[in-house]
């Protein structure tokens, strides 16, 4: 068992202990961790990592949780942000290098200012690099793999770098999910400034006229089944607007759940298990959950997906 002294110790970033996860989602939802830590750099995030697995502790990465649903109960474990500590973006021999805890509103900024062009499709998303390595996101035709060189992780109680060919990417998905990212490598293209930022600008002003941005959410809810969108099926079983408790299917997006204030993953899981459930009555598809479940017993139905 760990012990907070022990970690007290050794570790010298942020920890606190039944840490309300909620706040760090941005859907607002979800209850505490036993334990929440902020690393202060590389070596500390190695430092506690190899003492959890020593311990045989569970532990769990968020980013900015825009893709998580944290059950209401919260996660039994330890939850570890690089948000604070290892979250630069730099230039080297060429090649933008971005720490995990970089977000990527960040790292498309320092895209513009360095007239590097590839990554302007991720405008607008408000994930880290590293949430956003692990999900492969994608956007407007983009997507993480197509600049992508390498990243670096944590796995197995080494630092390893992996080459994109070995990482196993493909739609909302990849070979890193058991593994920590500390820092990825992408390859851009010089372009003009201003066109980099006239596209940003655009990028951006679609999401706000198409995305229910005013109120909390956790982006696109399920995956788009090959040849069609999952928000088109889901207004076609007549489902947008519906609601469970204070979690509302978005009027403006139909992929999109929103909290009206106070909601409880609970509700979350409840319309998560109705909309795949008459979608599939009506259609025969079965939608994949793009968000990903914390804290939720395994036989959930959601997690069926
Ligand atoms: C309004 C809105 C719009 C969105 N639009 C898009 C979109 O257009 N395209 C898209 O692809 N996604 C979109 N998303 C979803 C989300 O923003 C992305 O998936 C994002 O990349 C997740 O990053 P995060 O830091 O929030 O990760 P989190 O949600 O915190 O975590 C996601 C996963 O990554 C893991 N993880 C996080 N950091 C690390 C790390 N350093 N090392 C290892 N594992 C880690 C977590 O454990 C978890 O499994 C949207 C979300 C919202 C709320």
């Amino acid at each position: 068992m760990v012990s907070l002294k022990d970690i007290q110790t050794f570790f010298r970033g942020r920890l606190t202990i039944h840490e309300p996860l909620a706040p760090y989602t941005s859907m607002k939802v979800g209850g505490p961790a036993d334990y929440y830590l902020e690393p202060a750099d590389k070596d500390d995030v190695v430092g506690i990592v190899r003492y959890l697995e020593e311990n045989k502790f569970p532990f769990m990465m968020v980013g900015r949780g825009s893709n998580l649903i944290i059950s209401d109960e919260g996660y039994r474990g330890a939850a570890i942000n690089l948000e604070e500590g290892i979250s630069r973006v730099t230039l080297e021999e060429g090649l933008i290098v971005a720490e995990g805890g970089a977000r990527l509103t960040k790292l498309v900024d320092f895209c513009v200012q360095s007239s590097l062009s590839g990554l302007e499709w991720a405008a607008g998303i408000p994930g880290t690099v590293g949430g956003a390595v692990v999900m492969n996101a994608g956007a407007h035709g983009g997507e993480i793999k197509d600049s992508l060189v390498d990243v670096e992780v944590y796995r197995g109680g080494s630092v390893l770098r992996i080459e994109k060919e070995k990482a196993d990417l493909s739609y909302r998905r990849s070979g890193f999910t058991a593994d920590i990212v500390l820092s990825a490598r992408f390859n851009l293209q010089p372009g003009n400034r201003d066109e980099i930022m006239k596209r940003r600008s655009e990028l951006i002003a679609k999401r706000n006229a198409t995305q229910p941005l005013n109120l909390p959410n956790s982006g696109s809810m399920f995956k788009n089944p090959p040849g069609t969108f999952a928000a088109r099926l889901i207004e076609q079983a007549g489902l947008k607007g519906k609601r469970v408790g204070n979690v509302q299917i978005s009027e403006k997006h139909a992929n999109f759940m929103v909290n009206l204030g106070n909601a409880r993953a609970e509700d979350i899981l409840r319309l998560i298990e109705l909309v795949r459930r008459t979608v599939h009555q009506n259609t025969g598809i079965q939608l994949d959950l793009e968000v990903k479940l914390i804290g939720f017993p395994q036989n959930s139905v959601a997690h069926a997906s």
